[in-house]
């Protein structure tokens, strides 16, 4: 196999990453946008020792499940790699994605439920971070190209709130007018690297944060004041960001004008956000997955509960009503500040916050002898520790309650619990991002008897 060289190919499969996978002379062919039952002449773009990237030339033979997308560009971009795909195909990749872990562990008795859908497909996000860049001489925004940092100018970003969107294109138009450098990654130079903007579902409030590689620019002022117009923008922060990183948000934010929080809303209690706090991005899912988690915690009144990887305070939040005391624990610092903000903002005395991370505090409180119900876990891609999880289980609860934005890290720490006496019979695949591959999923943990 050659680069350049065109062949037909069957796709059998869909990789993780929504690649359609073939077979040919003893290679394995990962070609782009294609799917399961096509025929379709591919070019090889590039050839490995086991295995070969590829392009379509020609879809010669189509699936049943392809939809036809306005723009290309959503998919090649891996803003929604699997645009092309009917979304209850979408739904049933996901989960096998679960079940095909599963088997992988040995633990084809577990159940997987249904993948739920998300109650709207597109367009619902409540934030985006994009890309500035130069494209042809001027200032773009947009977004990466897969695999690599090559900038693909949009402005309909399919999976976001249109008025983010808006937002997005009205900030790219004052950063024209008033000449501003976008950065410019090799050498980093220039000045503004990405956009993030944030937006309330509740109350229509948006924040934008310009994210600068300089602290202060001669025409911020400008900028500042055209950006003050532009309707329902309620503050305007800069983030800070010199390094040569790919890192998004630098550390420092410095308010320009208006608030530095957004107040949302998840069921009957309201948030408020900073800058550098995570808050989940699909709002109209997010009362379902923190539903379908609660519903299976069995909590009592007297139970004392953990709220690990607390963000600010979403899940904790949710149950103080219901339950003696919440204990939360985040390693954002905004986050935490939050956190405290939005108990006494909804009236809640029985939730504290913890600063730290959470595979440090845990085993501090285990030592001290600290005894817990149950404990929700809602970690980054990464999972948890063997640490944090002994300690959880020093503790004693109940239960344990696991959501995730990476099965496969779960179920690596799911396997850890069984090992120390608890069980786990079904895992829920949740759909937060429709149009891409992730996969969201809760699971509970119980104590044997
Ligand atoms: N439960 C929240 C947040 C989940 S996202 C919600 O549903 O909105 C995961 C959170 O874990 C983020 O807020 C992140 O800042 C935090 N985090 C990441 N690593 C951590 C660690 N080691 N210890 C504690 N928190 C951590």
């Amino acid at each position: 196999m050659k680069k350049n060289q065109i062949i037909d190919l069957e796709i059998t499969d869909l990789s993780y990453e929504a690649m359609g996978v073939a077979h040919y002379e003893g290679m394995t062919v990962f070609v782009t946008n294609a799917l399961p039952s096509e025929v379709v002449s591919a070019k090889i773009l590039k050839v490995k020792k086991n295995f070969a990237f590829a392009k379509i030339e020609e879809i010669k033979k189509e699936s049943p499940d392809r939809v036809k997308i306005k723009l290309n560009q959503w998919v090649q971009t891996g803003l929604a790699s699997l645009a092309h795909i009917k979304y209850d195909k979408q739904l049933e990749f996901k989960r096998n994605q679960v079940v095909n872990l599963l088997k992988k562990a040995h633990l084809d008795e577990i159940e997987v439920g249904q993948t739920l859908p998300s109650p709207e497909q597109t367009g619902y996000r409540n934030k985006a971070q994009v890309p500035v860049r130069e494209y042809n001489g001027q200032l773009e925004i947009g977004f990466f190209r897969r695999h690599s940092h090559d900038l693909v100018p949009l402005t309909n970003f399919f999976t976001t709130d249109p008025e983010i969107d808006r937002v997005l294109v009205a900030v790219r138009d004052v950063l024209r007018k008033y000449k501003i450098a976008p950065y410019d990654e090799v050498n980093n130079t220039g000045i503004i690297r990405y956009l993030d903007v944030r937006r309330s579902k509740a109350n229509g409030e948006i924040m934008v944060i310009l994210v600068s590689r300089v602290k202060d620019f001669p025409q911020m002022m400008g900028v500042a004041a055209e950006i003050s117009q532009i309707p329902k923008v309620s503050g305007l922060v800069l983030n800070y960001n010199p390094k040569k990183t790919n890192v998004i948000l630098g550390k420092k934010d410095y308010l320009v004008f208006g608030n530095d929080q957004i107040t949302d809303q998840i069921g009957d209690l309201k948030f408020r956000i900073s800058p550098q706090s995570f808050f989940q991005i699909n709002s109209l899912q997010t009362p379902r997955l923190y539903d379908l988690a609660i519903k299976q915690a069995d909590l009592g009144s007297d139970d004392v509960v953990i709220d690990a990887y607390s963000g600010i305070g979403t899940i904790g939040l949710s149950v103080a009503k219901h339950v003696k005391a919440v204990r939360g624990i985040e390693v954002v610092r905004d986050a935490i500040k939050d956190a405290k903000d939005n108990a006494e903002l909804n009236g809640i005395e029985n939730a504290k916050y913890y600063l730290g991370k959470a595979e440090e505090i845990m085993p501090r409180w285990a030592k001290k002898g600290m005894k817990t119900d149950v404990v929700f876990v809602d970690p980054p891609r990464k999972g948890l520790t063997p640490e944090f999880i002994n300690a959880t289980v020093k503790t004693g609860p109940k239960k344990v309650v696991y959501i995730s934005c990476s099965p496969a890290t779960m179920i690596r720490d799911l396997l850890l619990f069984q090992k120390q006496g608890y069980e786990f019979k079904r895992i829920d695949p949740v759909d937060m991002f429709p149009q891409t591959p992730h996969v969201e999923a809760v699971t509970v943990l119980t104590k044997k008897k």
